[in-house]
């Protein structure tokens, strides 16, 4: 996600990010702008649902053809 630097409004580069929760994650950011260079952090929240989803009655997917990022875990354990 771009961030623009709160000091200067030059564009912030992400350098890392941390997940805090299955909600919530740290970002730390880096001013683009050389005369300013202010490093600051934010913080991304998932505060709600635009939809609901439920797979289809009997679907399977190849999982072993996914790469693990796409795979996820069970609906169970991702209760948002
Ligand atoms: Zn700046």
């Amino acid at each position: 996600m771009a961030m623009r630097c709160p000091r200067c409004r030059a564009t912030a580069k992400t350098r890392t990010s941390v997940e805090l929760s299955v909600l919530v994650r740290r970002s730390y950011h880096q001013c683009q702008n050389m005369l300013c260079g202010y490093c600051f952090t934010s913080m991304t929240e998932i505060d709600g649902a635009l939809n609901q989803t439920q797979p289809v009655a009997g679907a399977t997917l190849p999982q072993e053809l996914l790469p693990p990022s796409h795979q996820g875990e069970s609906a169970e354990s991702n209760a948002a």
